[in-house]
Protein backbone atom coordinates (compact mmCIF):
# COMPACT_ATOMS: atom_id res chain seq x y z
CA UNK A 1 0.00 0.00 0.00
CA UNK A 2 0.94 3.90 -0.80
CA UNK A 3 -0.32 6.90 -0.81
CA UNK A 4 -0.90 7.50 -4.76
CA UNK A 5 -2.75 10.69 -3.77
CA UNK A 6 -0.98 13.47 -6.16
CA UNK A 7 -0.61 16.85 -6.12
CA UNK A 8 -0.81 18.34 -9.23
CA UNK A 9 1.99 21.02 -10.40
CA UNK A 10 0.28 22.31 -13.75
CA UNK A 11 -2.74 21.85 -15.30
CA UNK A 12 -2.77 22.98 -18.95
CA UNK A 13 -5.92 23.41 -21.27
CA UNK A 14 -5.39 22.26 -24.97
CA UNK A 15 -7.68 22.54 -27.44
CA UNK A 16 -8.70 20.54 -30.56
CA UNK A 17 -9.29 21.73 -33.81
CA UNK A 18 -10.14 20.68 -37.29
CA UNK A 19 -12.47 19.65 -39.69
CA UNK A 20 -15.34 16.94 -38.77
CA UNK A 21 -14.23 13.54 -38.62
CA UNK A 22 -10.37 14.03 -39.17
CA UNK A 23 -10.45 12.26 -35.69
CA UNK A 24 -10.39 14.47 -33.00
CA UNK A 25 -12.45 12.71 -30.75
CA UNK A 26 -10.70 9.38 -31.20
CA UNK A 27 -7.32 10.86 -30.79
CA UNK A 28 -8.64 12.36 -27.28
CA UNK A 29 -10.22 8.65 -26.53
CA UNK A 30 -7.08 7.19 -27.18
CA UNK A 31 -4.66 9.69 -25.58
CA UNK A 32 -7.09 9.71 -22.21
CA UNK A 33 -8.83 6.74 -21.90
CA UNK A 34 -6.65 4.21 -24.37
CA UNK A 35 -10.11 3.71 -26.15
CA UNK A 36 -11.17 3.74 -29.86
CA UNK A 37 -14.32 3.30 -31.37
CA UNK A 38 -15.09 3.22 -35.40
CA UNK A 39 -18.64 4.97 -34.80
CA UNK A 40 -17.85 9.15 -33.83
CA UNK A 41 -20.95 9.37 -32.60
CA UNK A 42 -19.67 7.96 -29.83
CA UNK A 43 -18.09 11.14 -28.24
CA UNK A 44 -20.78 13.44 -29.06
CA UNK A 45 -21.11 15.47 -26.05
CA UNK A 46 -17.61 15.33 -24.57
CA UNK A 47 -16.92 18.61 -23.29
CA UNK A 48 -13.28 17.64 -22.03
CA UNK A 49 -10.98 14.70 -20.71
CA UNK A 50 -7.90 15.31 -18.45
CA UNK A 51 -4.93 12.78 -18.04
CA UNK A 52 -1.53 13.44 -15.53
CA UNK A 53 1.66 12.91 -17.10
CA UNK A 54 4.77 13.26 -15.51
CA UNK A 55 7.19 16.08 -17.13
CA UNK A 56 10.85 16.92 -15.56
CA UNK A 57 9.45 15.43 -12.09
CA UNK A 58 6.34 17.45 -11.94
CA UNK A 59 2.78 16.68 -12.09
CA UNK A 60 1.25 17.74 -15.67
CA UNK A 61 -2.83 17.57 -15.96
CA UNK A 62 -3.32 18.04 -19.53
CA UNK A 63 -7.15 19.36 -19.72
CA UNK A 64 -7.99 18.54 -23.73
CA UNK A 65 -11.15 20.02 -25.30
CA UNK A 66 -13.13 18.66 -28.00
CA UNK A 67 -15.44 20.32 -29.90
CA UNK A 68 -18.01 18.08 -29.88
CA UNK A 69 -19.17 18.41 -33.18
CA UNK A 70 -19.42 21.96 -33.41
CA UNK A 71 -17.00 22.17 -35.87
CA UNK A 72 -19.31 21.25 -38.51
CA UNK A 73 -21.80 24.24 -37.83
CA UNK A 74 -18.38 27.05 -37.44
CA UNK A 75 -19.74 27.35 -34.14
CA UNK A 76 -16.16 27.00 -32.56
CA UNK A 77 -16.52 29.78 -29.76
CA UNK A 78 -14.06 31.77 -28.39
CA UNK A 79 -14.76 30.41 -24.72
CA UNK A 80 -13.50 27.06 -26.47
CA UNK A 81 -10.21 28.64 -26.90
CA UNK A 82 -10.40 30.84 -23.26
CA UNK A 83 -7.08 30.11 -21.19
CA UNK A 84 -5.84 27.77 -23.80
CA UNK A 85 -1.97 27.47 -23.85
CA UNK A 86 -1.65 24.45 -26.01
CA UNK A 87 -4.01 23.75 -29.58
CA UNK A 88 -3.56 20.53 -31.87
CA UNK A 89 -4.58 21.46 -35.47
CA UNK A 90 -6.21 18.57 -36.67
CA UNK A 91 -5.90 17.04 -40.78
CA UNK A 92 -6.74 13.76 -42.14
CA UNK A 93 -3.74 12.22 -44.20
CA UNK A 94 -6.49 11.29 -46.66
CA UNK A 95 -8.29 14.43 -46.90
CA UNK A 96 -6.80 16.78 -48.71
CA UNK A 97 -9.50 19.08 -47.98
CA UNK A 98 -8.67 18.91 -44.51
CA UNK A 99 -5.34 20.09 -44.98
CA UNK A 100 -6.40 22.83 -46.85
CA UNK A 101 -8.47 23.64 -44.43
CA UNK A 102 -5.61 24.18 -41.68
CA UNK A 103 -4.87 27.82 -43.36
CA UNK A 104 -8.34 28.89 -41.72
CA UNK A 105 -8.35 27.00 -39.14
CA UNK A 106 -5.12 28.28 -37.58
CA UNK A 107 -6.20 31.71 -38.53
CA UNK A 108 -8.93 31.41 -36.69
CA UNK A 109 -6.89 30.42 -33.87
CA UNK A 110 -4.35 33.15 -33.80
CA UNK A 111 -7.39 35.40 -33.91
CA UNK A 112 -8.89 34.06 -30.43
CA UNK A 113 -6.02 32.19 -28.30
CA UNK A 114 -3.14 33.72 -26.31
CA UNK A 115 -0.39 34.70 -28.41
CA UNK A 116 2.46 32.43 -26.61
CA UNK A 117 0.38 29.52 -27.42
CA UNK A 118 2.01 26.49 -28.58
CA UNK A 119 0.51 24.91 -31.31
CA UNK A 120 1.30 21.06 -33.35
CA UNK A 121 0.04 20.19 -36.27
CA UNK A 122 -1.53 16.67 -36.29
CA UNK A 123 -1.96 14.44 -39.83
CA UNK A 124 -3.87 11.76 -38.07
CA UNK A 125 -5.21 8.33 -39.94
CA UNK A 126 -1.61 7.35 -40.84
CA UNK A 127 -2.65 3.48 -40.86
CA UNK A 128 -4.36 4.73 -44.02
CA UNK A 129 -1.09 5.22 -45.48
CA UNK A 130 -2.30 2.98 -49.44
CA UNK A 131 -5.15 6.35 -49.36
CA UNK A 132 -2.88 9.14 -48.18
CA UNK A 133 -3.29 12.36 -49.99
CA UNK A 134 -1.53 14.97 -48.34
CA UNK A 135 2.48 14.23 -48.53
CA UNK A 136 4.41 14.14 -45.18
CA UNK A 137 6.97 16.37 -46.92
CA UNK A 138 3.81 19.01 -47.62
CA UNK A 139 2.69 19.12 -43.92
CA UNK A 140 6.35 19.90 -42.37
CA UNK A 141 6.67 22.16 -44.62
CA UNK A 142 3.82 24.04 -43.62
CA UNK A 143 4.42 23.28 -40.49
CA UNK A 144 8.18 24.72 -40.43
CA UNK A 145 6.86 27.74 -42.56
CA UNK A 146 4.06 28.82 -39.48
CA UNK A 147 6.06 27.35 -36.52
CA UNK A 148 4.33 24.76 -35.43
CA UNK A 149 5.21 21.30 -34.06
CA UNK A 150 4.05 18.16 -36.57
CA UNK A 151 3.67 14.52 -35.89
CA UNK A 152 1.40 12.08 -37.87
CA UNK A 153 -0.49 9.90 -35.76
CA UNK A 154 -3.00 6.80 -35.81
CA UNK A 155 -5.77 6.96 -33.11
CA UNK A 156 -6.69 3.60 -34.46
CA UNK A 157 -3.24 2.04 -33.96
CA UNK A 158 -2.08 4.26 -30.86
CA UNK A 159 0.80 5.80 -33.02
CA UNK A 160 2.51 8.54 -31.96
CA UNK A 161 -0.76 9.48 -30.27
CA UNK A 162 1.09 9.89 -26.79
CA UNK A 163 4.21 11.35 -28.06
CA UNK A 164 2.21 14.04 -29.67
CA UNK A 165 0.85 15.40 -26.55
CA UNK A 166 4.03 14.81 -24.49
CA UNK A 167 5.66 16.89 -27.12
CA UNK A 168 3.18 19.87 -27.02
CA UNK A 169 3.04 19.63 -23.22
CA UNK A 170 6.89 19.27 -23.12
CA UNK A 171 6.73 22.67 -24.98
CA UNK A 172 3.82 24.15 -22.80
CA UNK A 173 5.85 23.45 -19.54
CA UNK A 174 9.34 25.06 -21.27
CA UNK A 175 6.90 28.23 -22.39
CA UNK A 176 5.63 28.43 -18.22
CA UNK A 177 8.34 27.35 -16.15
P1 LIG B 1 -13.83 14.19 -35.23
O1 LIG B 1 -15.09 14.63 -35.90
O2 LIG B 1 -12.64 15.00 -35.71
O3 LIG B 1 -13.94 14.19 -33.74
O4 LIG B 1 -13.53 12.71 -35.72
P2 LIG B 1 -13.81 11.32 -34.93
O5 LIG B 1 -12.81 11.15 -33.84
O6 LIG B 1 -15.23 11.26 -34.56
O7 LIG B 1 -13.45 10.27 -36.07
C1 LIG B 1 -14.13 10.27 -37.31
C2 LIG B 1 -14.05 8.89 -37.92
O8 LIG B 1 -12.69 8.58 -38.24
C3 LIG B 1 -14.54 7.78 -36.99
O9 LIG B 1 -15.20 6.80 -37.77
C4 LIG B 1 -13.26 7.23 -36.42
O10 LIG B 1 -13.38 5.89 -36.03
C5 LIG B 1 -12.29 7.39 -37.59
N1 LIG B 1 -10.89 7.56 -37.14
C6 LIG B 1 -10.44 8.39 -36.19
N2 LIG B 1 -9.10 8.27 -36.06
C7 LIG B 1 -8.71 7.34 -36.94
C8 LIG B 1 -7.44 6.76 -37.28
O11 LIG B 1 -6.39 7.08 -36.74
N3 LIG B 1 -7.45 5.82 -38.30
C9 LIG B 1 -8.59 5.43 -38.93
N4 LIG B 1 -8.48 4.52 -39.90
N5 LIG B 1 -9.79 5.95 -38.62
C10 LIG B 1 -9.85 6.88 -37.65
MG1 LIG C 1 -15.49 14.82 -32.58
Amino acid sequence: HGDFSQKIDYVFKIVLIGDSAVGKSQLLARFSRNEFSLDSKATIGVEFQTKTMVIDHKNVKAQIWDTAGQERYRAVTSAYYRGAVGAMLVYDITKRQSFDHIARWLEELRGHADNNIVIMLIGNKSDLDSQRDVSTEDAKEFAEREGLFFMETSALEATNVEPAFLTILTEIYRTVS
